[in-house]
């Protein structure tokens, strides 16, 4: 199986380059589904303290998904969130979008 930190950064991988690549104006039903998905998703997450405390966390911050931006901006503070909780850096959210789409410049 994979350990909590091996499925934690899995996770991340795949949830920032799905924002990254949301639609920048979504459709209505769109982003109905991506609130939908993660109220699902923080129901399933196979860490259960994890999964506990998420839900919380986007019970007071619901997933703003009206645009891509708004949503990958959303998401990056919900990992800073968790990054605070266990005492990591803090990750600079302005920076989403080249650290899972665009690249960095250099
Ligand atoms: P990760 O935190 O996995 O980050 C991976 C990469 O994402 C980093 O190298 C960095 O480049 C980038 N990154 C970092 N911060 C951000 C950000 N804010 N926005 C965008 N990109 C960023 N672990 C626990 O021990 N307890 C918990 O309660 C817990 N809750 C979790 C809840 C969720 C929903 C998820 C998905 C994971 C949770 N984890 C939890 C796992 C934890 O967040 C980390 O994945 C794990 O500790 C491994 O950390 P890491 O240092 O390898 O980097």
């Amino acid at each position: 199986p994979l350990d909590k930190d091996e499925i934690g950064t899995a996770t991340w991988s795949f949830l920032h380059s799905m924002a990254s690549y949301y639609p920048k104006k979504p459709s209505k039903t769109q982003s109905d589904d991506m609130t939908k998905f993660f109220n699902i998703f923080a129901q399933f997450y196979p860490c259960e303290p994890c999964a506990v405390d998420f839900q919380e966390d986007i019970k007071k911050h619901p997933p703003q998904t009206d645009s891509r931006d708004a949503f990958a901006k959303w998401l990056c503070e919900r990992h800073n969130t968790v990054n605070v909780k266990l005492g990591k850096p803090t990750f600079d959210c302005s920076k989403v979008h080249e650290r899972w789409k665009d690249g960095w410049e250099d």
